[in-house]
């Protein structure tokens, strides 16, 4: 880890060698003291080739490993996380007016979600602070990545999500041997009491918005869309937005490479949060200080993105005013129709949050954040099968619906003279 030059609080920029601190500023603690990794670019120049980077046989997120916090001999995780796949989809681009959008779907990492980048970096750090149990709070997606990542390495984890997850979300955390915790609270109270949990057992914490090195593993999406445009930077990156770590993760990527000298410039960075759960596109609308800014009482269909207090808002809010990017809000309705929007016209299947980021493409455009001729990647951050119940009302609500047959050619014909399979 030479090359982290130092770990520095976003509030106070005070500045912590990197085995100072565990997790936060010690001066602002749990709730507001995240701290940032802060690399020496300088010897990153020098010692890390572009060109035999993209020679690298490892199609995995660790093809960057020089370029994340850990030790040189940390062994990554076996689970191959990351190399999703990103191309070009006219046809999700072209009833908004937009000539150039490009779909990354993170639903194709090992558990179905973006949460995968992080956790993985998550377990090396646990093993590398020596600690027995790694354990978060999460929606759902942090906690399968966790546990799909810690039984890859036989590494105990304990989780905790609010009981209100999608029970796909839990099957996945039983099935990969995970401690689980439904807590019968929200996702905050889950994550209080995992804070509480960690501090009294000496588990490694990987809860968002905590522990800094989490948005160090999702910056890899960045490099990967970098890197699948010939290193370049697209104009606009959208995605949804919960706690912030993901588009502070991206953003962090972004300015990496721009640091290197690998791009030329920033993408703008536009966060989509659900109407019910608007804490950081309300205060970017109204400029208000998201250090004093009280919670909401957040409430929408997309589990994944329901904050009422987003624990990344710091780096979340800097990653949009860096960029001039922005924030957008969609209704649940405009979530829901999403779903089978994207699906039909990208092949990917995405679970509400996910879809949610597509879904504000429309706004981007009405609020002036997009241009016709950008090059637009939406990140797709998870699954449709995550949340099958959520699917089934975006395909009822926009009149699809399967039909009965009796397995006969008879009754195949009745059926088909009412419907026509082109439409
Ligand atoms: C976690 C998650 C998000 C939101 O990420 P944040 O870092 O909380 O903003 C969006 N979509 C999916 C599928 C997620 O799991
Ligand atoms: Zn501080």
């Amino acid at each position: 880890m030479d090359h982290v030059r130092h770990l520095e609080c976003l509030v106070c920029a005070k500045q912590y060698g990197v085995g100072d601190i565990d997790y936060v500023c010690p001066d602002h603690g749990p709730a507001d003291g995240v701290v940032d990794v802060v690399y020496d670019y300088g010897a990153l120049r020098a010692s890390v080739d572009r060109d035999a980077l993209s020679a690298s046989a490892d199609r995995t997120m660790f093809r960057y490993r020089d370029l994340l916090p850990i030790e040189a001999d940390s062994p990554a995780p076996p689970l191959p996380i990351g190399g999703t796949p990103m191309w070009a989809v006219p046809e999700a681009g072209a009833p908004l007016g937009l000539r150039d959008v490009w779909v990354k779907d993170e639903g194709r990492n090992p558990t179905a979600s973006l949460k995968d980048r992080a956790s993985a970096v998550a377990v090396i750090k646990a093993r590398e602070s020596g600690a027995d149990v790694v354990t978060t709070a999460s929606t759902g997606n942090a906690a399968a990545a966790l546990a799909g990542v810690s039984a890859s390495m036989g590494q105990a984890n304990v989780i905790f999500v609010p009981a209100s997850a999608p029970e796909a979300k839990v099957a996945q955390l039983l099935a990969y041997g995970a401690t689980v915790f439904l807590v019968e609270g929200t996702y905050d109270d889950a994550y209080e009491l995992c804070l509480e949990a960690a501090d009294e057992f000496g588990w490694y914490n990987r809860s968002t918005g905590f522990n800094p090195y989490m948005s160090e593993g999702k910056k890899t999406a960045s490099y990967e869309i970098a890197e699948t445009l010939g290193w370049a930077a697209p104009d606009a990156v959208i995605v949804s937005v919960g706690d912030g770590c993901i588009i502070g993760g991206l953003h962090k990527g972004f300015f990496d490479l721009h640091q290197l000298g690998w791009i030329n410039h920033m993408p703008r960075l536009i966060g989509v949060q659900a109407k019910g759960s608007n804490y950081l596109a309300a205060a970017w609308e109204d400029g208000s200080d998201v250090l004093t800014k009280p919670p909401i009482d957040a409430v929408t269909v997309a589990d994944s993105i329901s904050a009422g207090l987003p624990r990344d808002r710091l780096k979340a809010m800097r990653a949009v005013v860096d960029t001039s990017g922005g924030y957008v809000t969609v209704s649940d309705d405009q979530i829901l129709a999403a779903i089978p929007e994207l699906a039909e016209r990208t092949g990917v299947f995405a679970e509400p949050a996910a879809a949610a980021g597509y879904a504000g493409l429309s706004g981007a455009v009405e609020q002036g954040l997009l241009d016709r001729d950008d090059r637009v990647v939406v990140l797709s951050t998870g699954s449709g099968l995550k949340d099958i119940g959520a699917a089934m009302k975006g395909v009822a609500a926009a009149g699809g619906a399967a039909r009965h047959v009796r397995p006969t050619l008879e009754d195949l014909k009745r059926q088909m003279t009412e419907t026509d399979p082109k439409d």
